[in-house]
Parts: structure tokens; sequence; C-alpha cells
């Protein structure tokens, strides 16, 4: 299959990993939008939010799990925001399910 965060998992990407367990990835965004930006993925493919099932949804709540305990470790005590981008319409360029978690810098609400 020809998804980028399919090969970052198997390793033929290269990526600086953030975290990583049986079942989940963290790594840094390359282009980071705040002074932390790691994106946090399922090892397994997922194209979206729109495919979450009760069958696959375990990952997902696991995926929230790891997002608290890196913002614990990166010291965002001040705040953090986690974003998914669901379809291309809404910003989604990598077809591999994401989330961002971003901390660092104040956020303005909804953009920015
Ligand atoms: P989205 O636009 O929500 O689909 O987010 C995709 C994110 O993946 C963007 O923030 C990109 O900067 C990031 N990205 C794309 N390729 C890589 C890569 N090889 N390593 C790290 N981040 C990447």
């Amino acid at each position: 299959m020809d998804c980028i965060f399919c090969k970052i998992v198997a390793g033929e990407i290269p990526s600086n990993k953030a975290y990583e367990d049986d079942t989940v990835l963290a790594f840094y965004d390359l282009e980071p939008q705040a002074p932390v930006h790691i994106l946090i993925v399922p090892k397994v493919h997922i194209a979206s939010a729109a495919e979450i099932t009760p069958e696959n949804s375990a990952v997902i709540a696991h995926i929230f799990e790891v997002a608290a305990q890196l913002a614990k470790e990166k010291g965002l005590d001040d705040g953090f925001r986690i974003v998914n981008n669901c379809g291309e319409g809404a910003g989604q360029s990598v077809k591999h399910i994401h989330f961002h978690l971003m901390g660092g810098r104040t956020f303005g609400w909804p953009a920015g």
C-alpha cells in the first residue's frame, strides 16, 4: 500500500520518534506548527476518522492515553491541542489517521 505513514511505521522511511509501542507510533512533524508538534498514529492503517468503527476504536482510545502521557513528558502544563483533520475538505493531506499533538504556544480558536 502506498501510504507514507505505513512506511514510517514499517521503518522504510525514517522518522524522529517520540513514542512507540505495539499498536501506536508517535513522531515529530516535519513542518512543526508549534514548539512541540508530534503526530500520533495507529500502526494499523485506518484511512481517516470517518473509518473509526467499534472494531478498531480501541487503538484510537489508546492514542489519547499516549497523547496525555506525551503532553506530561514534554511539559505542556499550560495546555495543548489535539487536532485531527478528516477528509480533504478539512485539510487531511495524509490518508492514514493521525492526531497532531501541539503545545508550547497559545492557540486561537477555531483556527490558529
Ligand atoms: P494533515 O495535513 O492533517 O494530513 O497532516 C499531515 C502532517 O504530516 C503534516 O503536518 C505534515 O507536515 C506531516 N508530515 C508529512 N510527511 C511527514 C514525514 N515524513 N515525517 C513527519 N511528518 C510528516
